[in-house]
């Protein structure tokens, strides 16, 4: 200790760790895992956390979390649970332009609280289908129409209360278990969800279908919602209280027309999604919804240096998406020996868009809240994330069952599966550039399956409480203040200091020499 001791009775602190642009200076490629954070002041409680980011120039939201554009992850569902939770989500363009602008619009129009586009049968389905649908979908009030569709003439309503016993019967017809139209409880559209609340605390119901004057079903309300609507406090949301959304398009001549039915449905922000952004074509597309659609904010990339960030940032983003070959489900640096690692591509990418205001969206390989918090105190404004966010309720597709565990399909966008992928949703627009007439597709990705993690409206808030946690632990009370723009912030003013791990400090990190172990996360 006395060798700390100035004259004068000052502390002196030796210089401990290195600085952000030390840590990268050296021309090795590093990602989340080798490197740590040190440990700063404390002078705050964990809650008081800001975790509000910038998204784009003009979108800011809550939490910096984005739910990537691939098929396996987002479409409305999750686009609205991340929205609730304060990030927002990217709907997939591995669809027909009108099925990704209708995903965009169930996010515009979604009212919380009101199901807008329920699973609806006839009386002739049996309890053997409401079972089905109990099973894959974990609910079983289903509204029975007349044509078995919304917009059909409401003739009554299952419950579980109506199937609880009946396992063994499952060729019952429904219209011999339903409640009838004529003993439903029901509120016309228009109802606020206020009113909903006292009809369904009045009739002890659980469901509440609405109905139009001529008594044809046009959403549904569960108490189960109601009881949950006053949980997300910290939504993204326009300037009219509709949940922000945004959707990734290619660079062809066709997605001209596909973006046009994204703005048409009220897309916030639209992600140019491509491997390796730094092209001509991309500069003309920002170009072109530049001068088309100047509201519109246009994220560009990818890209994982300064030089690919300039020519998109004089183009005119407003945002930047970084990464390339450190996704989870991906083969490019293998097949195309091109690409960088991530924890080095954010630094250098975002380094240099700060100087014009550009956010950074650090894209791929994110595996835990702690890669999270590495991404942001490199410069990230927010990270986007594929595999922690498949397999949750809200992806889409079915779980399965494999040697008993119970997972959901998560594969890469450029994966030859999701390229010759033949389904209801329609063609796709291309983000890894193969055209009708290539005869040979190369791979970028691969096709895997993840296991089930729940709602993703329960693990969202976990990582939010998470950053809070590492924000606090380093000593920053915003994330502003850990990495806005401004040399001010912790990162570019060098109060932020990191170290390199070695891969024996790596395994100290993580958990060690135990005979056997539980890893709950929340
Ligand atoms: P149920 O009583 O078995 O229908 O289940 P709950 O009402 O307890 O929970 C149903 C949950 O699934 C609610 O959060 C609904 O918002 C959600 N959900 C999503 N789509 C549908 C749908 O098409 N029908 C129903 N009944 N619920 C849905
Ligand atoms: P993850 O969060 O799973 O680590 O990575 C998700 C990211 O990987 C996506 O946001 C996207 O940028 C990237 N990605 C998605 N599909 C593919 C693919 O097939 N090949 C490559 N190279 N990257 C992909």
């Amino acid at each position: 200790m006395a060798d700390f001791l100035i004259t004068g009775g000052t502390t002196y602190v030796p210089e401990d760790g290195l600085v952000g642009s030390s840590l990268f200076n050296v021309g090795d490629g590093l990602t989340y895992n080798d490197f740590i954070i040190l440990p700063g002041f404390i002078d705050f409680a964990a809650e008081e956390v800001d975790l509000t980011s910038a998204l784009t120039k003009k979108i800011t939201l809550k939490a910096p979390l984005v739910a990537s554009p691939m098929d396996t992850v987002t479409e409305s569902e999750m686009a609205i649970s991340v929205a609730l939770c304060g990030g927002i989500g990217i709907i997939h363009h591995n669809c027909s332009p009108e099925y990704q602008a209708t995903e965009v619009s169930k996010v515009k129009k979604y009212r919380h609280g009101f199901i807008r586009d329920p699973v609806v049968l006839t009386t002739q389905h049996t309890v053997g289908d409401v079972l089905e649908i109990k099973r894959k979908k974990g609910f079983c009030g289903i509204p029975i129409t007349e044509n078995g569709r919304m917009g059909g003439k409401l003739v009554g309503i299952v419950t579980s209360r109506d199937i609880d016993f009946l396992e063994k019967s499952t060729d019952i017809p429904l219209e011999h278990v339903m409640t009838k139209a004529g003993d439903l409880v029901t509120a016309p559209s228009g109802v606020t969800l206020q009113e909903a609340n006292a009809i369904l605390e009045k009739s002890k119901k659980g469901k509440l279908p609405i109905v139009n004057e001529c008594g044809e079903l046009v959403s549904l309300i569960a108490r189960t919602d109601l009881k949950k609507s006053r949980e997300y406090p910290f939504a993204s949301m326009d300037p009219g209280r509709q949940l922000l959304v945004g959707a990734a398009v290619g660079t062809r001549e066709g997605d001209k027309q596909r973006l046009q039915l994204l703005v048409q449905a009220g897309v916030d922000v639209v992600v140019l999604d491509s491997s390796q952004g730094n092209s001509i074509f991309q500069i003309d597309m920002i170009q072109y919804i530049k001068q088309h659609y100047p509201d519109l904010q246009v994220v560009g990339g990818n890209v994982v240096t300064a030089a690919q960030a300039k020519n998109l940032i004089d183009a005119g983003v407003d945002g930047l998406r970084v990464g390339m070959g450190s996704g989870s489900i991906c083969i490019t640096q293998e097949v195309m020996a091109v690409g960088r690692s991530q924890g080095t591509a954010v630094y250098k990418v975002a380094e240099y868009a700060r100087r014009f205001g550009v956010p950074v969206i650090a894209d791929g390989g994110i595996q835990s809240v702690g890669h999270i918090i590495k991404a942001l105190s490199l410069g990230a404004s927010t990270v986007m994330m594929g595999s922690m966010l498949a397999g949750t309720t809200e992806s889409p597709g079915e779980y399965f069952f494999s040697d008993g565990v119970r997972l959901k399909k998560y594969r890469g966008m450029g994966s030859l599966e999701a390229m010759e992928k033949k389904d209801t949703k329609g063609a796709a627009s291309s983000r890894y550039f193969h055209r009708e007439s290539d005869k040979i597709k190369v791979a970028q990705g691969v096709s895997g399956a993840i296991q089930d993690r729940g709602s993703a409206l329960r693990f969202l808030p976990y990582l939010q409480t998470g950053i809070r946690h590492g924000c606090q632990d380093i000593g920053a009370r915003s994330l502003s203040h850990l990495r806005t723009f401004s040399n001010r912030a912790m990162m570019y003013s060098g109060e932020l200091k990191f170290e390199r791990r070695t891969p024996s400090a790596q395994m100290e990190g993580g958990v060690h020499g135990l005979y056997s172990y539980e890893k709950r996360l929340f």
